[in-house]
């Protein structure tokens, strides 16, 4: 008897001629997820195994298959030859021993002088001659055994699946830039894009003297957190405080936020154009604040031509908040380091802006060589 850990992949299956581009990607991203395991790894009938792994690591291992994008279910399984007395013996050490059950066979290997359902009824008597505190029960089991013999001779023994990450395979989606913040909603947003398959690399604005470098190490650790996800993210950290500074002196300070946007967004773009990056990526959601209305969003919009991808725009505050406990950047997300944001917080922000408006309020700044200057000074932190 062997463990071994069986792998069912996602929407892939719906992908025509091109389907083994994903499939191969899918493959390399498992590889590397599991990259400091020793394992064995094989194709089976659209299905992938993983095997001869040390069996103490076999939870890590989950933990680490559960976020790769691409992957519908994992089964973590007993495998046996195709003979009753060695399927009996891998049954009866699942450890299910009360309650109500079924076992659940497929026979693929034709030859097996019995037919599927002769080989549950089998079973599930073995299993209640061993444990009399089991009840079958084949509409509504709290367990149930699936029993998959396979044609290679070998029969794969299992509980309940446990849910994959879903998705596709990281990378078949093209680059997309994460402007990053220390807040809750950007992480979520890369986390988003990532599960449709893009890569991502990210970009922070950062204040440093205004805010901390622990602020800056906080977005370090979100980013660190994401490359579970996301393979690798290269972090470009940009210094915004002189721009911060210029406009809060030339600009009436109403206009804030909404000109420290464009910014951003003018030199995320720049950034991307470079990084070969097709699409920026923010954690904007509708209305959830005075910079997150739709005037705001077009006067921001308005100064680049990529796409923008808004992945959280229609959701809600808590459902954000869940996906974050979810992925696990929550925790970091809520530590108490001020973003670049608040720094020249104004009391009124405008929460219509009009583009003509701040575009001759943005008359008295250099534009040009205030972000040409910025991105000179980039630090990059690969991970
Ligand atoms: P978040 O929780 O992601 O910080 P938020 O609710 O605080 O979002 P804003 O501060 O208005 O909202 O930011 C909106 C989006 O702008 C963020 O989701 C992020 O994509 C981007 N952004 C904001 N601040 C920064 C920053 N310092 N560096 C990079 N991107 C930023
Ligand atoms: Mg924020």
């Amino acid at each position: 008897m062997k463990n071994a850990i069986l792998i069912r992949y996602s929407e892939i299956y719906l992908k025509g001629n091109n389907r083994y581009f994903f499939e191969n990607l899918l493959i390399t991203n498992i590889k590397t997820a599991l990259k400091e395991e020793s394992f064995d790894f094989e194709k089976n009938y659209g299905r992938y195994i993983v095997s001869n792994y040390k069996v103490e690591n076999e939870k890590q291992i989950v933990e680490k298959l559960s976020k790769v994008f691409g992957i519908h279910s994992i089964s973590p399984c007993l495998v046996v030859e195709n003979n009753l007395d060695s399927i009996t013996q891998a049954i009866l050490s699942l450890d299910i021993q009360a309650g109500t059950f079924k076992v659940e066979c497929n026979r693929a290997d034709k030859s097996f002088p019995m037919k599927s359902y002769e080989i549950a009824a089998e079973l599930g008597g073995r299993m209640l001659d061993n444990f009399p505190n089991l009840v079958v029960d084949i509409h509504n089991p709290q367990n149930i055994i699936y029993v998959d013999m396979r044609e290679s001779k070998k029969t794969f023994v299992y509980l309940n699946s446990i849910p994959g990450a879903g998705g596709l395979p990281v990378g078949c989606g093209g680059n997309g830039l994460l402007l990053l913040s220390g807040g809750i909603d950007s992480p979520v947003a890369g986390y988003m894009m990532a599960k449709r398959g893009m890569s991502l690399s990210a970009i922070h604005f950062h204040s440093f003297p205004f805010t901390s470098l622990q602020a800056k190490e906080k977005v370090l650790a979100l980013a660190k957190h994401l490359t579970q996800y996301t393979k690798a993210l290269d972090v470009y950290v940009v210094p915004f405080t002189d721009i911060q500074v210029k406009i809060h002196e030339n600009c009436p300070e109403e206009f804030m936020i909404t000109i420290m946007r464009r910014f951003m967004m003018r030199i995320a773009e720049r950034v991307a154009k470079n990084i070969n990056a097709k699409a920026l990526i923010t954690g904007e959601s509708l209305g959830q604040v005075a910079s997150q209305t739709i005037e705001s969003i077009n006067t921001t919009n308005s100064v680049v031509s990529l796409p923008v991808f808004r992945p959280l725009i229609g959701f809600d505050k808590s459902d954000i908040v869940e996906i974050s406990q979810k992925i696990g950047t929550y925790e970091t997300s809520i530590q108490p380091f001020e973003d670049c944001c608040t720094v020249f917080l104004p009391k009124h922000p405008v929460i219509k802006p009009k583009i003509e408006i701040i575009e001759r309020a943005e008359k008295k700044l250099d534009i040009e060589s205030l972000i040409e200057e910025a991105i000179k000074n980039i630090e990059i932190v690969k991970f």
